[in-house]
């Protein structure tokens, strides 16, 4: 039975590479019509915050990336202790008490020397009674899992095959000073107690794998099969870190990002399959194979996602967006003419509102000098609105026949009197909608 999850940190909104991650456990769990949980690792009560709970559940929600199972791991506090007693009785944990200054001293001179910087394990040496002494002084210690210093090896779903020497690592802190249970060995238990087969995370997160694969056996478990993804870029190459605040996945909603178009392109950037609009989940899901992604870092342009946005929208009938269509004042009876002709000229749903406002009030009329006097004479000739199928053909057969233009100089200029623009919808659909004129 497969299982996956996807554990974000309640930290802040989740973004596009927030997204790969979510995505790929997904896809890996309904594609073997397994299990997806939805795990929050809300561990630091200080920058874990319910706002983002509700906020990710949300943007989740809104992808149609739906979950199985929920699970808290700020419910699951005694577990983690409970793992850490059995650490500690196996001779795995052990209480160090350096500072943060002194760890830092160690490592400059570690780095000076040409050493990697890798803790010393100088707390391993100590007598109970300098452990007792330093806790009198400093309070708690921290506590550290003891790695077994070998080959840490596993076959990764997108790395391949990764051997990482435990000895180039140093020994992880799964407990702070203040009591509070790190991620690292929370991750661990949920991973072993929740049945999790299969994790995929981000490339940033494979020393801790491999620290986690010695933990997991320690704890008598069984590892999951780990894959890696890449970390996303700009479109240059640049690193998106920074970036990625702004590429929350609650503004790409709030820009109009339909969210087929967003999966269409997330379930494939990085793989050596072609990115195509999918314009449902199930077609997504079928041709996902995490084995077709590379190592190389990928490259993110959020650009693309308004032309995909834009043909998703094309596809869709006019009861996928009548409630939106409605909500901007489109009487019900001109919906599907409005709809029928828009679809094509769109970006996002968000351009409806100025081509409604077009059609509702009319355009400011942009005529070039040499147009005016043909204008004002084709406008004459225009008759009331509201107008039909072929009053575009024959008023401008008329105006033809009157002016002797033809071609782009007989059309141009009228499209510009009417819609205020050089591009848009076929006029002849059009004018059935547009039922003001400003240019007269
Ligand atoms: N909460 C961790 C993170 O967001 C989860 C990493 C993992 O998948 O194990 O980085």
């Amino acid at each position: 039975m497969t299982t996956t999850r996807f554990a974000p940190s309640p930290t802040g909104y989740i973004h596009v590479g927030n997204l790969r991650t979510a995505l790929m456990n997904y896809m890996i769990a309904r594609k073997a019509g397994g299990t997806f949980i939805l795990r929050i690792d809300d561990t630091d009560p200080e920058r874990s915050k319910e706002a983002y709970v509700d906020a990710l559940k949300a943007d989740l929600e809104w992808l149609g990336l739906h979950w199985d199972r929920v699970e808290r791991q700020s419910e699951r506090l005694d577990r983690y202790h409970d793992a850490a007693d059995q650490l500690r009785a196996n001779g795995r944990f052990y209480e160090a008490f350096e500072t943060p200054t002194e760890l830092d001293l160690k490592r400059k001179k570690q780095l000076n020397m040409g050493k990697p910087p890798v803790y010393d394990r100088a707390a391993l040496e100590l007598s109970e009674a300098e452990k007792d002494a330093l806790r009198a002084e400093r309070g708690t210690g921290v506590w550290r899992f003891k790695l077994d210093q070998q080959r840490i090896e596993w076959a990764d779903g997108i790395l391949g095959d990764i051997s990482i020497d435990a000895a180039s690592v140093s020994d992880p802190v799964l407990i702070r000073q203040d009591g509070q249970v790190l991620y690292t060995i929370a991750s661990v238990v949920d991973d072993v107690e929740m049945g999790v087969t299969d994790v995929v995370r981000g490339s940033d997160h494979v020393t801790n794998t491999a620290t986690q694969i010695q933990i997991i056996e320690a704890l008598g478990g069984k590892a999951p099969r780990f894959a890696h993804h890449s970390l996303l870029t700009g479109p240059q190459g640049e690193a998106l870190s920074k970036r990625l605040g702004t590429l929350a996945l609650r503004d790409l909603r709030e820009q109009g990002v339909e969210p087929m178009a967003l999966l269409s392109l997330m379930a494939r950037l990085g793989s050596s399959d072609p990115i195509e609009l999918r314009t449902d989940m199930a077609a997504l899901i079928e041709g996902f194979d995490i084995s077709r992604f590379g190592s190389a870092p990928t490259k993110f342009d959020v650009a693309d996602l308004f032309p995909l946005t834009g043909r998703y929208l094309q596809s869709q009938p006019l009861e996928a967006v009548a409630d939106r269509i409605a909500a901007i004042g489109v009487p019900g009876d001109t919906a599907d003419a409005f709809w029928t002709v828009m679809r094509d000229n769109i970006e996002t749903l968000k351009d409806l509102d100025a081509w409604w406002a077009l059609c509702r009030d009319g355009a400011e009329p942009v005529i070039e000098d040499e147009d005016r006097e043909f204008v004002t004479e084709a406008m004459a000739m225009l008759p009331e609105a509201p107008f039909g199928a072929d009053t575009w053909s024959t008023w401008t057969g008329a105006v033809k026949e009157a002016s002797g233009r033809k071609g782009r100089g007989l059309f141009m200029p009228l499209r510009k009197a009417l819609t205020g623009q050089a591009h848009g919808p076929d006029m002849a659909a059009l004018m059935p909608l547009l039922q003001v004129v400003k240019a007269r």
